[in-house]
């Protein structure tokens, strides 16, 4: 399933807030946890480069989720000092930011989906969505949690300012139970709009690949179409397990199963794939045996085999 590397900024107690009792590093570990429980329940696979008060150097974070192989890094933080427009601390200044990697263009629409559902779940102004380009090192990232991600190979590296902790409003928003699980809730939900699109969310059948070298994933259901996007020449590794969502017969005669895979959906061949459930039990008590009927005929159609038990 889709992995999620969440990212917990800092380590320890680390950055005080304006409002007595926050400190960045913890309200975030706190955000970063609720937010794997609801990604959990969407059917993704998030995984977090800290559990605990552990400090792990930025480079690492990224790195973390590249050896994961992570379609998605999210860091999470509270941003600080608020300064205004003569470069003053202004502890008015509020608002959440968040920041897509100078590398990767094409997830500014998803950058501004996420950050204005998250500044709308914690009450603060969405303040836009951004790159921060190294002054030093043109065509990189400033921020070294994100430089690291792309380098890693991730394809959607994102951070998330939560507001600012020098802020009242917003420093005491993050210490609320209640606002860090509704920011979680939705985030997730930018998250299973963008990645899982409602008539495919729920995979009909669980496999492994099974073939040494691995098998490649194309845009079609034809020998013809390797794909073109950030999933070209990625193979699918062997022992990896992957839901199909549909499978389809080629012109040939060859099995097609359709797969999400980085990012993408495409399409291999099914005959590399080793099909963790065969056969499917559909129970029916008499007042539903048409429905079940219905079930049984749409799985067949789909390549399961099928029958009805009472
Ligand atoms: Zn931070």
């Amino acid at each position: 399933m889709i992995k999620i590397m969440l990212d917990p900024g800092h380590y320890g107690s680390y950055n005080r807030g304006i409002a007595e009792g926050y400190y960045e590093s913890r309200q975030m570990l706190v955000l970063g946890n609720l937010l794997k429980t609801e990604l959990t329940k969407k059917g993704f696979t998030p995984l977090l480069t800290r559990s605990g008060e552990e400090d792990i150097a930025l480079a690492m974070r990224g790195k973390m989720a590249g050896a994961a192989e992570a379609e998605i890094f999210l860091s999470l933080h509270s941003n600080a000092p608020g300064k205004d427009e003569e470069g003053q601390y202004d502890p008015k200044v509020r608002g959440l930011y968040i920041y897509y990697s100078v590398r990767q263009p094409q997830n500014k629409a998803l950058a501004e989906k996420l950050g204005q559902a998250a500044a709308m779940a914690m009450g603060t102004p969405f303040r836009g969505a951004r790159v921060w380009e190294s002054p030093k090192y043109p065509g990189q990232d400033y921020m070294t949690v994100l430089q690291s991600a792309v380098a890693a190979g991730v394809p959607v590296a994102l951070l998330i300012e939560h507001g600012f902790h020098t802020n009242m409003e917003d420093c005491a928003a993050l210490l609320q139970a209640d606002i860090l699980a509704r920011i979680a809730a939705a985030e997730a939900d930018v998250f299973s709009d963008t990645y899982l699109p409602a008539e495919t969310s729920a995979p009909f059948r669980k496999g492994k690949i099974n073939t040494p070298s691995g098998v490649a994933v194309r845009t079609l259901p034809d020998e013809d179409s390797p794909r073109s996007d950030g999933g070209a020449g990625m193979g699918i590794p062997n022992g990896t397990e992957i839901a199909v969502y549909q499978l389809i017969m080629g012109t040939d005669g060859t099995e097609w199963a359709k797969v999400f895979w980085h990012s993408a959906w495409g399409y291999c061949k099914a005959q590399y794939i080793e099909f963790a459930q065969t056969a499917v039990k559909v129970q029916a008590t008499l007042s539903d045996q048409e429905k079940a009927e219905a079930l049984v005929t749409r799985l067949k159609a789909e390549g399961i085999q099928a029958e009805i038990v009472s």
